[in-house]
C-alpha cells in the first residue's frame, strides 16, 4: 500500500529528470558549476513554499535551503540532503524518462538497435520490483535517479507532512545541493544555512534499506623530488638523477596495500601518476583508511619514507605536501550512536530490513560532518547509477518518504520517550 501520493512522485520525478542539471568539473571554479542546476534549485525553493516550508537560495554556495517550522516544542533541527546535478548531459540526446506500469519482472527493450536492454538475468534486483512502477531512460542517456529520486522524495515528505498537522515534528531543514557528482558541493556548505541543525542525513544512492555510516578517511599527497642535472659524459659523482629517486621511493611503498589487493575494510596507498626527468619527478599518492588510526599510519608511512631519503640524498630535494581531502563519517557519528539508531529504528517502523554498508569512497556527509553535523547517508531507491542501465520505481521513492516522515516523527517522539542510545556495530 502506497504511503503518500505516487502520482505525485511520479509526476515531478518525470518533471526533474528532463532537466539538464550536469555539473562539470571543468568549470570547478564557477558556484555552481552549470547553469540547469541554478534553475532547478530556484524551482525546488519556490515549490516547496506550496508545503509551508520557508526558503532561500543561498547564491554563494548554489545550495538551496528550506525549513518547515516545528509544530512541537523540546525537538531539535535536523536536516536533509539531496543533490540535484547529474553526472551528465548530451544536449543531443534529451533525457527521455520511460514509465513501464506494472513491471513483471520481464526483459525491457531500451535501444533495441544498440542492444541496450535492462534485463534481470544481468541486474537481479529487478526480480524485487514485480508489480511496481518501474521508470528507465530510453537507452541512450543516463535517468539521473542519483540523485533526482532524493529530491523529488524529499519534496514528497513536506508535502506529506505539511498535510498531515497532526504527526509532531521539530525544524525540518533541507538543502537542494550542486556539484556533488565532483565533489565539491559540500565543501562549499555553509553550515549557518543550517542554525541549530543536530544531524542530518544525506539521499543518495542505495535500495530501500541500505545505511551509510562508514566511509573512507582520505588524503591526497604530492612528492617533488629535485635532481642534479650534469653533462652525462662528466657526470661522475655529480649528477643526482630525479627518475632514480622516484624510483627508489615507489620500489619502497608497500606492495599490498594498493587497490587492487583490497577490499571491505582494507585500506591503501595508491600512486595516481608518476612523472619524470632528470632534474625533476612528481608522484602523486592518495590514501584511504576506514580506521583512523591505520589512516594516520598510512599518512606516516609516506612520511618516513620521504624523511629516510632526505637523510640518504639531502632534504632539501624533496617537497611533500599532503592534503586531507575527507574523514570518516564514523568519526562523527562514534558517540553520537542515536544519529544512527533513529535512522534504523524508523527503517524498521517503516517496514525495511536495514542494510549497513561500507562505503568504499566519499560522499557530501563526509564534508558536511566534518563542518560539525554529523550526516549520514540514507538512500535513494533505484539501481545502476550513472548508466544507460539506470531506474528506479515510484513506490521505491514512496519508501523513501515514508522513511523521512518516520524519521521526523520518531526524533520528536524519542525526544520524549528517551533515546535510543545503543551503542553502535563497529563493522571493522
Ligand atoms: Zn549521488
Amino acid at each position: 500500500m502506497a504511503f503518500s501520493d505516487l502520482d505525485f512522485l511520479e509526476e515531478n520525478f518525470i518533471h526533474y529528470a528532463k532537466e539538464n542539471t550536469q555539473s562539470n568539473y571543468a568549470n570547478k571554479d564557477q558556484v555552481p558549476t552549470t547553469p540547469g542546476q541554478v534553475k532547478m534549485m530556484q524551482e525546488l525553493a519556490k515549490q516547496v513554499q506550496d508545503y509551508g516550508v520557508k526558503s532561500r537560495y543561498n547564491e554563494k554556495t548554489a545550495f538551496a535551503i528550506g525549513c518547515l517550522p516545528a509544530n512541537t516544542a523540546g525537538v531539535s533541527p535536523i536536516g536533509f540532503f539531496a543533490h540535484v546535478d547529474t553526472v551528465e548531459y548530451d544536449d543531443r540526446f534529451p533525457i527521455r524518462p520511460q514509465v513501464h506500469r506494472n513491471y513483471q519482472g520481464e526483459k525491457i527493450i531500451l535501444d533495441e538497435a544498440n542492444g541496450v536492454f535492462l534485463d534481470p538475468a544481468e541486474f537481479p534486483d529487478l526480480r524485487n520490483l514485480q508489480g511496481q512502477t518501474l521508470i528507465s531512460s530510453d537507452g541512450k542517456t543516463v535517468l539521473g535517479t542519483d540523485d533526482k529520486a532524493g529530491v523529488v522524495s524529499l519534496l514528497a515528505a513536506l508535502k506529506y507532512l505539511h498535510e498531515h498537522p497532526e504527526i509532531a515534528h521539530g525544524d525540518l531543514y533541507v538543502a537542494f545541493g550542486p556539484d556533488e557528482e565532483i565533489g565539491l558541493g559540500g565543501q562549499r556548505f555553509d553550515p549557518a544555512d543550517f542554525p541549530g541543525v543536530e544531524f542530518a542525513y544525506t539521499l543518495d544512492n542505495g535500495r530501500p534499506g541500505d545505511f551509510e555510516y562508514e566511509t573512507f578517511n582520505a588524503t591526497a599527497a604530492d612528492l617533488t623530488i629535485k635532481g642534479t642535472v650534469v653533462h652525462p659524459g662528466e657526470a661522475y659523482g655529480l649528477m643526482v638523477n630525479a627518475t632514480t629517486i622516484m624510483t627508489e621511493f615507489l620500489a619502497a611503498l608497500p606492495a599490498d596495500q594498493v587497490p587492487e589487493k583490497s577490499r571491505g575494510h582494507d585500506g591503501f596507498i595508491m600512486v595516481t601518476d608518476a612523472q619524470s626527468s632528470v632534474d625533476r619527478a612528481h608522484v602523486g599518492l592518495i590514501i584511504r583508511d576506514f580506521d583512523w588510526d591505520k589512516f594516520l599510519a598510512k599518512e606516516d608511512l609516506v612520511k618516513n619514507l620521504v624523511d629516510r631519503l632526505g637523510q640518504k640524498y639531502g632534504p632539501d630535494r624533496f617537497d611533500l605536501r599532503l592534503r586531507r581531502q575527507y574523514e570518516n563519517i564514523y568519526n562523527g557519528v562514534k558517540d553520537r550512536p542515536y544519529v544512527v539508531n533513529l535512522a534504523l529504528d524508523s527503517y524498521k517502523k517503516a517496514g525495511l530490513t536495514p542494510r549497513v554498508q561500507t562505503f568504499r569512497g566519499g560522499t557530501d556527509g563526509n564534508f558536511i560532518t566534518k563542518k560539525g553535523i554529523p550526516t549520514p547517508n540514507l538512500f535513494n531507491g533505484g539501481g545502476n547509477y550513472h548508466g544507460r542501465y539506470e531506474y528506479v520505481t515510484v513506490e521505491q521513492m514512496d519508501k523513501l518518504t515514508e522513511v523521512l516522515v518516520t524519521i521526523a516523527a520518531e526524533h520528536a517522539r524519542q525526544s520524549q520517550t528517551g533515546r535510543d542510545e545503543r551503542p553502535l556495530k563497529k563493522y571493522w
